[in-house]
């Protein structure tokens, strides 16, 4: 048998068991009498006990308590049934520290009490920094003026917001409850909302950010910076997500005209010449290792210092300006216009055979031979020459185009200008 069965039928090592317990327990137990006399304490209620006692006295439990509970002796006075449940943890402040006591009485008889004594300081010290943690938490979330702070369940839904989502996008309460992250962040180029995108990154990596376009209640746009963590549940797995969008929309635009600035002709809008070579170095990786083809025209504009010459300099300038406009208005949104030199432009046009490139070509040669460009001399027509080429395999960069589309320009001049010439 073992020894804790044996102690369980022998009544006098039950005993000692109880006893012992009582003893190790880390909770107060004293038994004392209807007029306070203290019986038994054990070690735990000693320990409690004594710095209430003024005297280190600890034969009377009222004068334990005179100052803690000075009732405790008419409470248990006026309870008449002869056993029962006098108090049930009661909550003691100990004068002139933090130690917060609570004490439960039993009467077992007419004669005998029981007082159960536990240290709760610490408990209450817990409780109270969780509530000052989730007070400073709750402060952070509603106030905070840049960040909007938003929680979104495991569904992709918005569960809660701060204020500040509506300073970042105009959105009010009832405009985001339960509705689905994308209409903050819809969809992106590769057709997967980014709202849910970045969802399924944090559910992986735990963290993730993303930067790019959300959209406003009105429907405009602001370009902003988030960055989603996932909320763990007690067992570590993902319960829902805190999302912190910082709202870069000035920043964004300074950025863009910087960019502007430092890649854009000033005169024509066109890209400019350092832009456009990295654009041409561009196209041609894209051909070498994905095989995606791409056409050049350059354009040059027929006896331009004879419309400098007739019509002056800032007239010229128009004719620039129109050229550059009349190549955009003739092209795709993903073809590129570079000012290559003076009166020269090249036309970068990504995913375009020759042939194609060819009646693009055409079609802007006669579409400028027919513009009236106003200038304040009158309405002023010009031709170009046009020169087509596109990479080839032996080609090693994109000069190499470049020279090839030149000599294709050279000889459409030489064949008497106002026409296109493949290279
Ligand atoms: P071609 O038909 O052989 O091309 O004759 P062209 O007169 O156009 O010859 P060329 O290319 O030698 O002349 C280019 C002229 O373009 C010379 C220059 O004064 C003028 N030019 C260059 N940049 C500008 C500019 O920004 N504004 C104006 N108005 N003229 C410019
Ligand atoms: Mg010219
Ligand atoms: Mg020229």
């Amino acid at each position: 048998m073992t020894a804790a069965l044996e102690s369980r039928v022998n009544p006098a090592s039950d005993y000692e068991a109880l006893i012992e317990f009582l003893y190790l327990t880390p909770v107060g137990i004293i038994k004392f009498r209807p007029d306070g006399r203290i019986e038994m304490a054990n070690a735990a209620a000693a320990q409690l006990l004594m710095p209430l006692a003024a005297d280190r006295d600890l034969s009377d439990l009222y004068r334990v308590f005179s100052s803690t509970a000075p009732d405790l002796r008419a409470r248990i006075e006026r309870f008449q049934a002869s056993y029962g449940q006098i108090c049930e943890q009661v909550q003691l402040a100990v004068p002139g520290t933090r130690t917060v006591l609570t004490l439960g009485i039993n009467k077992i008889d007419p004669d005998t009490l029981m007082a159960v004594i536990e240290d709760i300081t610490r408990a209450i010290e817990q409780e109270t920094r969780i509530r000052d943690d989730q007070q400073r938490f709750r402060a952070i979330f509603e106030n905070v003026r840049d960040y909007a702070i938003f929680t979104v369940g495991l569904d992709g839904r918005i569960d809660e917001w701060n204020r500040s989502l509506s300073r970042l996008g105009g959105w009010e309460a009832v405009d985001v409850a339960g509705a689905p992250i994308d209409i903050l962040f819809p969809s992106g180029q590769a057709g997967k909302p980014c709202g849910a995108a970045l969802l399924d990154r944090t559910r992986q990596h735990g963290t993730a950010e993303f930067e790019g376009w959300g959209v406003r209640k009105d429907g405009s746009a602001f370009w902003g910076n988030t960055v989603a963590t996932a909320l763990p549940d007690r067992e570590g797995r993902a319960s829902g997500y805190v999302l912190v969008t910082r709202d870069l929309t000035e920043r964004k635009q300074m950025e863009d005209r910087l960019v502007a600035l430092a890649t854009t002709d000033p005169l024509t809008g066109a890209y400019n010449r350092r832009a456009g070579e990295a654009r041409l170095a561009e196209a041609f990786r894209s051909w070498q290792f994905h095989g995606r083809m791409f056409t050049l025209l350059m354009i040059d504009c027929d006896h331009f210092k004879d419309v400098n010459d007739r019509w002056g300099h800032d007239a010229g300038d128009e004719v620039l300006r129109a050229l550059v406009r009349i190549c955009g208005e003739n092209t795709r949104a993903t073809d590129v216009t570079i000012r290559w030199g003076g009166e020269e432009f090249l036309l970068l046009q990504p995913e375009t055979s020759c042939e194609t490139a060819l009646v693009v070509a055409e079609r802007l040669r006669l579409a400028i031979e027919a513009a009236k460009i106003a200038s304040y001399g009158g309405a002023i027509t010009v031709t170009v020459s046009i020169g087509v080429a596109n990479a080839n395999k032996a080609d090693a960069g994109a000069d190499d185009v470049v020279r090839r589309v030149d000599r294709a320009l050279y000889r459409a001049k030489g064949a008497g200008r106002n026409q296109v010439v493949a290279g």
